[in-house]
């Protein structure tokens, strides 16, 4: 293992604003280090074509990562609070100012159109603003107990945190775990997803000289090799897992055997029921929109939309209307959707939609095929596809497409709506539309979910905590939730001598 001093060790990119060059190797203690696992090329999904070759991390650089994350550990533990917000605006800043090439680079590497990957690098800048004055904020309390003593709680930092992110919202997601993890005193080690690990290195090499050396690690790779170690690493404190329920219970069993505490972002199956007296523009808009995102790609996807029998019909119609005139092109021409990921997606996607079809659904439009346009031959690209007469036995109403496949499910009154929304196992968001306040209040007291939306959807918002029920995971991301997610409190109990 030997420093990468030299950075013309790596392969370069061409970003629409300028070459990149993207570094064979891991970063740590504030410098490349050169890797000897194995070289991996990074696929362009909108062309299939190698984008990039990265290096991955073995077992050992990991090591090397967790202990340059414990020897900085203690000296950014104990600087004040004021200090450490004042790094994270500069880290802010620097995001700021790279914003076109992080997501430029996030565009090639993920497929999402251009303006998805703006909105995410403006959201990762937004993390780092939002936790460095919202720890400033954020302390223990005074207990009354009895005369003569004084109770106390305070709030204290892990340690080293590992985050393992997923290859659907690279940038954004690492902010998510990263900020407040930095603004409480803690000092990390990332792995970012193996299939789209580009936009984390470059903001590895942006932050070099942001923050001090060793509190912020990139370990890239893949989950066999460079992800269990990073899990089965006896000296991490904490490790969030942001990923699919399969990968999320292999690492948190990894971190039970150190007792090692974990944050798990897991996946979905997100319901939104429609009543008759609802905004049927609002809501169609939705379900577009959820295939728009990242192609369907996201854990918090609305993906089952239960509709009333009396409106199925019209807002089925326009459904498809409107999915239909979605154009689907590479990410850097950012048109509505872009390509999924991998080619082993887009077959995944492909067999659930044959199979809701098998079972009895009926394909309104899209389906298993690629979009009849010029120039997407080569690419992952799915046809945006909507499903109806989908009932909740079938697969494609349970399992997690990943996808840009929306299904249409009827339902005749509210506790057959609650009953088919609770009935899987994810219970990661949920919405409801309607213009009756007390439907409203009673769906959302209904419904098994960690976050309902009442006529709309957003998926960002540094302010709003999110995480899942059920099998969608445990732990809360974002808001001051995340503070308490990344502290340990300690009582302190001062007993005095009465007067
Ligand atoms: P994945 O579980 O395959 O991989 C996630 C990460 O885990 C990657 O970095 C991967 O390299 C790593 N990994 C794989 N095997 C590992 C192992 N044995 N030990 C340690 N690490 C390992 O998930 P994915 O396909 O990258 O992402 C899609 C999934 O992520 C979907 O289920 C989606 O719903 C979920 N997701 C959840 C959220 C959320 O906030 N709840 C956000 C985005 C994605």
């Amino acid at each position: 293992m030997q420093r990468a001093h030299n950075k013309a060790s790596g392969s370069f990119v061409s970003l629409p604003s300028g070459d990149i060059l993207v570094p064979h190797g891991a970063m740590i203690g504030g410098a490349w280090l050169a890797t000897t696992g194995v070289r991996r090329e990074v696929l362009d999904p909108a062309t299939g074509d190698r984008l990039a070759e990265i290096s991955d991390s073995t077992a050992e650089t990991v090591g090397l990562a967790i202990d340059a994350a414990r020897l900085a550990f203690p000296s950014w533990a104990r600087q004040s609070t004021s200090a450490r917000a004042a790094q994270l605006e500069a880290v802010a800043d620097a995001i700021k100012m790279h914003a076109s090439s992080l997501a430029e680079i996030e565009t090639l590497d993920t497929g999402k159109p251009l303006n998805q990957s703006v909105s995410d690098v403006r959201i990762a800048e937004r993390y780092f603003r939002y936790y460095a004055h919202a720890a400033e904020h954020f302390f223990g309390d005074s207990i009354p107990t009895s005369e003569g003593m004084l109770v106390m709680t305070q709030r204290e930092p892990y340690g080293v945190v590992a985050h393992i992110t997923p290859w659907n919202a690279p940038i954004s997601q690492l902010a998510r775990g990263v900020a407040p993890s930095l603004a409480v005193g803690n000092t990390v080690v990332v792995k970012p997803s193996e299939l789209a690990p580009l936009s984390s290195l470059l903001l590895a090499e942006i932050l070099r000289d942001v923050l001090p050396a060793g509190v912020f690690n990139v370990v890239p790779g893949d989950g066999i090799t460079a992800g269990a170690a990073l899990a089965s690493h006896p000296r991490i404190d904490h490790l969030t897992f942001t990923g699919s329920v399969r990968t999320g219970i292999a690492v948190s069993t990894a971190c039970a055997r150190n007792v090692v505490a974990t944050n798990l972002e897991l996946g979905g199956k997100s319901a939104a029921i429609v009543f008759p007296d609802a905004d049927l523009t609002a809501a169609v808009k939705t379900a577009t929109g959820a295939l728009i995102r990242n192609s369907g790609q996201s854990c918090s996807a609305l993906t089952r939309f239960i509709v009333h029998r009396d409106i199925a019909e019209e807002f089925t119609r326009l459904l498809v209307h409107s999915v239909e005139k979605l154009r689907v092109g590479p990410g850097i021409d950012d048109l509505e959707v872009g390509p999924l990921i991998s080619e082993t997606q887009r077959q995944r996607v492909f067999a659930l939609v044959e199979e809701a079809v098998q079972q009895g659904a009926t394909l309104l439009t899209g389906g298993v095929t690629a979009p009849h346009a010029p120039g997407l031959e080569q690419g992952f690209f799915a046809a945006p596809t909507v499903l109806g007469g989908v009932t909740p036995s079938m697969t494609v109403a349970s399992a997690e497409v990943f996808g840009p496949v929306q299904c249409v499910i009827v339902f005749d009154d509210e506790d057959e709506a609650v009953r088919i929304a609770n009935g899987t196992d994810y219970g990661l968001a949920a919405a409801v539309f309607t213009s009756d306040i007390t439907v409203a209040t009673r769906m959302a007291q209904a419904l098994d979910a960690g976050q309902v939306q009442i006529n709309g959807f957003i998926g960002a918002g540094a302010e709003i905590p999110f995480g899942g029920v059920k099998h969608s995971g445990h732990g809360r991301e974002k808001g001051f939730e995340a503070l308490h997610g990344y502290t340990q409190l300690k009582s302190i109990v001062t007993h005095y001598a009465r007067g």
